[in-house]
């Protein structure tokens, strides 16, 4: 299935300018590697600014900075391409890798390898270590028709699709999609019915939740 939901321009544009910090930029390059869409958005982009440095002066450059460069273009490019995904093939033994790279090799392995903690009725979690605190990355998995409690952000939120989808008020989510908030969203998204969600969630600021239960687990688990 076509992704429908996409990384907005501004963060792909900072992600091709390297300003992103560590865990927006896994969010980023995960939903590269499942949409060719903003995959192709970020060659022409890279070649746009290609044209315009080769219109400014020379300046000097670190050694390795060519090779910083390529490194970065490889891993978007060499990302996997969409694994066909519906929530009855997620449990196969026989599906492919749920988890596309740079996700997997940041795990240390596919969902199988998770060690999820349970944070909730029918959500469990797994926070990734990050190399900058600038925003914080976690795996959550929500069994179907279970939710995290409607909340507020003092940030910005990437919630990006691995296996199953969820739903926000009329919008669906599948594999691939991201629904990006910010500061002027409240919402309560809602794993679908049957085998639930996983999804890569990242945040930039906590959370801001309105009930007690929320309220609760936000001080317990620091989401
Ligand atoms: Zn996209």
């Amino acid at each position: 299935m076509t992704v429908q939901h996409h990384i907005p321009d501004e963060t792909l544009l900072s992600y091709a300018a390297g300003d992103l910090d560590d865990a927006t930029s896994l969010v980023v390059a995960v939903h590269l590697a499942l949409c060719p869409a903003c995959r192709e958005a970020i060659d022409v982009a890279s070649d746009i600014g290609g044209m315009m440095l080769e219109d400014l002066a020379p300046v000097a450059m670190s050694g390795d900075a060519l090779a910083h460069v390529l490194a970065r273009t490889e891993t978007a490019a060499a990302g996997e391409r969409p694994v066909p995904m519906t929530t009855s093939q997620s449990s196969s033994p026989a599906a492919s890798f749920v988890f596309p790279e740079p996700l997997r090799s940041r795990i240390g392995g596919d969902l199988d390898n998770v060690k999820w903690r349970r944070i909730g009725p029918g959500v469990q979690q797994f926070v990734l270590p990050c190399a900058d605190g600038a925003s914080q990355a976690r795996l959550l998995k929500i069994a179907g028709g279970q939710g995290v409690p409607e909340h507020g952000h003092t940030g910005e939120e990437f919630t990006l699709v691995l296996a199953g989808g969820f739903s926000d008020g009329s919008l669906a989510f599948a594999r691939g999609d991201v629904e990006w908030a910010d500061p002027d969203v409240v919402h309560r998204p809602v794993a679908d019915d049957g085998d639930g969600c996983v999804c890569l969630a990242v945040t930039s600021g906590p959370l801001q939740f309105f009930d007690i239960i929320g309220k609760i687990a936000q001080r317990v688990i620091g989401i």
